[in-house]
């Protein structure tokens, strides 16, 4: 279980050279499966992110002009070198955040996916000439790389999350300054190593970790960062989007869900269970597309509880270093809190504990996979992110009411239906205020096509053809008097 050793990057990546904080602090990081510290990484502040901040810019000058097949081919490059180490990347993601390791190999693939993904788009990035009133004019709009972009990451996918900002922003021709979490560092430092390995210039990826709010407000004041991409809870979405506004940054946003998972009356109920059980329990319920409200219609309410019940029951909790475990620890003990109030809160409002309900038999910070019947929209799982493995069931008699449960949030990520019904499909997609629907399936997410969010949820969009946009500025130049 040691395999990532070689890739456990206990520095920080500033200007091509791997450094500690200047005051030499360091910060713990534990494995939440076994409380054990894997290592430690530097406590940097302001000083250091401004270093990284002045490196990214004076990378920028000749990044942004670099030949677009040289960004190419070091793209292919850093895919390929995720790949060769797929199996101690997913060992290393394990050890610092908990996930069953068959979900961390999958989180590596996608993570190279998106690299691969975005290497392939930049080639089609293309501008246009338009059509100009007058005979003696050309009118030409073209792409230009953004500039420093400054990307904060959180823990839930620490791998995957900051793929999807370094792939856009290096075929772009950006610079980097990251920030992963710091409970899950490792799997964001890599990249700064994989990327150097595969001969990325210094200064076009930098690495800082340590103060988010030191590391974030240095990021948020320069007035050199032009982008910010972050990826986290919504509360400190808007803290960022506060502080951008005396740079006038470009902002992309991935921020929290409330995702509604809608099964009527003619959904196939074998295959609305298994796309339940990923839809919520995938990373144990820490995902910000996870089903956080389940609405079940009357005729197949009971139907469907059984079998959730069942398959929640089988699921298999230990060390998701272990091939047979599906559910790992959860990430700390004010996750398990927040599970634990909510079902209290539940209880409290009439709903039913049908299945688990309490901490682990493990310790730490394991959790029964959880699931309530008879949850109502007074209650907090009807309103607030659970963020653990607690299914929260609601029964609903017709179309618009589901609809309007569904709606009934300020958040608008992810939204998952289960019908066999065509027309009642547009419907939805319609209706549902949400940036990804799922009809039919629970697992959704693919480099092709866009990720994000509506409402509180957060703004941009990650993958797809439309995940190159944010860190492209558009130009518009008129060449008169031909
Ligand atoms: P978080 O507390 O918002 O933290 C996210 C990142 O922001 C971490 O790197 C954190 O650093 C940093 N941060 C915290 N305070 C900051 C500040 N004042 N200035 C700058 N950076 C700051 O979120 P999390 O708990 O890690 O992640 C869970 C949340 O992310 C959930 O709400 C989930 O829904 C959301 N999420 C959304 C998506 C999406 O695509 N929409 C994907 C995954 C997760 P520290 O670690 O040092 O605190």
């Amino acid at each position: 279980m040691s395999n990532f050793n070689n890739l456990l990057a206990e520095a920080n990546l500033i200007d091509g050279r791997w450094t500690g904080a200047d005051n030499g602090r360091t910060i713990d990081v534990t494995n939440p499966a076994t409380g054990e510290v894997i290592g430690t990484i530097p406590n940097c502040g302001s000083d250091e992110t401004d270093r990284a901040i002045a490196a990214a810019q004076s990378a920028f000058e000749s990044w942004s002009r670099s030949d677009l097949s040289l960004r190419v081919r070091l793209l292919h490059d850093l895919h390929d070198a995720l790949m060769d180490n797929q199996e101690p990347l997913a060992q290393l993601l394990t050890a610092e955040q908990g996930k069953p390791i068959f979900e961390a190999r999958g989180e590596i693939a996608i993570g190279a996916a998106y690299i691969r993904w975005f290497a392939e788009e930049i080639r089609r990035a293309k501008g246009e000439i338009v059509p100009a009133p007058t005979a003696d004019r050309r009118l030409l709009v073209t792409h230009h790389p953004i500039g420093v972009v400054g990307a904060i990451t959180p823990w839930n996918f620490p791998s995957s999350m900051l793929a999807r900002k370094l792939g856009p922003a290096l075929a772009a021709g950006c610079t980097v300054v990251a920030k992963p979490a710091t409970a899950t560092p490792y799997s964001g430092l890599v990249w700064g190593k994989l990327a150097q390995d595969v001969g990325f210039p210094d200064g076009v990826v930098n690495i800082v970790t340590g103060s988010s709010s030191a590391i974030g407000g240095s990021i948020m004041a320069s007035p050199e960062v032009r982008k910010v991409t972050f990826t986290g809870s919504t509360e400190v979405g808007k803290t960022l989007i506060r502080q951008s506004a005396d740079t006038v940054k470009k902002l992309s946003m991935e921020l929290g869900g409330n995702a509604p998972f809608i099964v009527f009356d003619d959904a196939d109920l074998d295959a609305a269970v298994e796309g339940a059980m990923i839809a919520k329990f995938r990373n144990m319920g820490q995902t910000c597309v996870c089903t956080n409200r389940f609405y079940v219609q009357a005729g197949i309410h009971d139907a469907f509880v059984a079998k959730l019940k069942d398959a929640v029951a089988a699921l298999v909790v230990g060390n998701g270093a272990e091939d047979s475990v599906q559910q790992g620890p959860l990430i700390d003990g004010g996750a398990v809190a927040k599970v634990e109030e909510m079902i209290a809160d539940a209880v409290a409002n009439g709903g039913s504990v049908i299945q688990g309900g309490k901490r682990h038999s493990n310790g730490g910070t394991y959790f029964q996979p959880t699931v309530v019947t008879g949850a109502s929209a007074d209650m907090q799982v009807a309103t607030e992110e659970i963020f653990g493995p607690l299914a929260a069931v609601f029964k609903f008699d017709n179309e618009d009411e589901a609809i309007a449960a569904a709606n009934a949030t300020e958040f608008g990520l992810a939204a998952y239906a289960y019908t066999r019904d065509l027309g009642r499909t547009f419907r939805l997609n319609e209706r549902l205020e949400y940036g990804l629907i799922g009809i039919n399936s629970g697992l959704i997410t693919t480099v092709e096509a866009p990720f994000g969010g509506m409402k509180e949820s957060g703004m941009g969009k990650e993958g797809g053809s439309q995940g190159l946009d944010d860190y492209l500025e558009t130009k518009y130049m008129c060449v008169a008097g031909l």
